[in-house]
């Protein structure tokens, strides 16, 4: 059992910021993603969960019991970084041990659970090779069975799976879902890539420059973006954007008119390219085809307007040249509304 409690942590260096009022209770068991571009403190955040870093603001509490002072070997935690660490001396058998051997465990049960560790990321037949003789993606395995020995009642994942190429990152990422709902650890796993991100949380904590924008469930994130930033870094391709004014029930650019539930004042207006669609006649975005990409499943239309670029996924039977002019229909109820100045949703 492993409830973890950040109450208003943050850390500084100095006059700099890293983390700033993290305040978040992660459940027993649950699957928890920090999500965010590069700097925006997701790191160390999970270094200060493993203790590898000093809370500056705040506490953190494992199952009721503040840790702040405790040692990282005191806090019942693993981490599996980006890169694995192994010790190219010592074959698999050898590297996934040696947790045991460290924590002073009864030699006499190391085979069983080292066979266990190694059987569950399928490495069975590896455990004589070094570390030189396996692929990127063995290594990882090694490293997540090396995490796994120890049965810890946490798991902090760092970016594991960016050293792997794109089509191994895919079948990793499923075998870690499908490891921590085996293990049924706490598990909290940093990415900068949404798609990891919605695939394996349970929630996902979008987080921007140290301040956390959106905690949700991925489908809360999607459908119910808290902010023009959040709504833009998940999805693919991310919500389309523009900036109006709202008069009257509709929204205005120097390009479009779109009827919305919203007070008058200055906006910005999203969608998603699925949500649109190709209108018969005049749809409220009239513009030339800037491009076409066939996707296999479906064909995704871009045009520009204004200075943005805006997409809309058509049929994958849809075919057209490059400046030939669509009209998008945009009806009000897809439409998502926020704040011009704060970016924050409204509604
Ligand atoms: P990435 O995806 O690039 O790993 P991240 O979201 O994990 O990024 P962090 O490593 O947590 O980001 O860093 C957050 C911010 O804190 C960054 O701006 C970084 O430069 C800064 N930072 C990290 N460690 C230190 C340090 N020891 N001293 C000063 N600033 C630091």
């Amino acid at each position: 059992m492993a409830e973890i409690q950040l109450r208003n942590v943050g850390k500084r260096w100095g006059s700099f910021v890293g983390v700033h009022n993290f305040d978040l209770t992660i459940a027993d068991r649950e699957f928890l993603v920090l999500l965010g571009p590069s700097g925006c403190g997701k790191t160390t955040t999970m270094r200060m969960i493993a203790g590898l870093e000093d809370v500056t603001e705040g506490d953190i509490l494992v199952d009721g019991k503040v840790v702040n002072d405790l040692e990282p070997k005191d806090r019942d935690v693993a981490m599996v970084f980006q890169s694995y660490a192994l010790y190219p001396n010592m074959n698999v058998y050898e590297n996934i041990r040696f947790p045991l051997k460290v924590r002073g465990i009864d030699p006499s049960t190391h085979d069983e659970k080292v066979r266990r560790a190694s059987a569950m990321v399928e490495l069975d037949d590896f455990l004589h090779r070094k570390p030189a003789e396996l692929s990127g993606g063995q290594r990882q395995r090694v490293a997540l069975a090396r995490a796994i020995v120890r049965e810890p009642n946490v798991f902090l994942m760092d970016e594991p799976l960016s050293n792997l190429d794109a089509k191994l990152r895919v079948s990793t990422r499923a075998q870690i879902k499908n490891l921590s709902h085996e293990l049924a650890v706490t598990t909290i796993y940093v990415t900068h890539d949404q798609i990891e991100a919605m695939t394996l949380a349970d929630r996902v904590v979008v987080m921007k420059q140290g301040v956390v924008q959106q905690v949700g469930s991925p489908t809360e994130i999607y459908d119910r973006p808290a902010n023009t930033f959040v709504a833009s870094f998940i999805g693919s391709p991310a919500m389309n954007l523009m900036d109006g004014e709202v008069s009257g029930g509709v929204f205005r650019t120097k390009h479009v008119e779109i009827p919305v539930d919203a007070p008058d004042g200055p906006m910005t207006l999203g969608f998603r390219a699925e949500d649109a669609s190709l209108a018969e006649g005049d749809g409220e975005i009239s513009a030339p085809i800037y491009t076409l990409e066939l996707l296999g499943d479906a064909t995704m239309i871009s045009v520009r307007v204004g200075g943005a670029l805006v997409s809309v996924k058509a049929d994958k039977s849809f075919r057209a040249e490059i400046g030939e002019p669509v009209s998008f229909s945009v009806p009000t109820e897809i439409c998502h509304l926020f704040e011009a100045e704060s970016g924050a949703r409204i509604g």
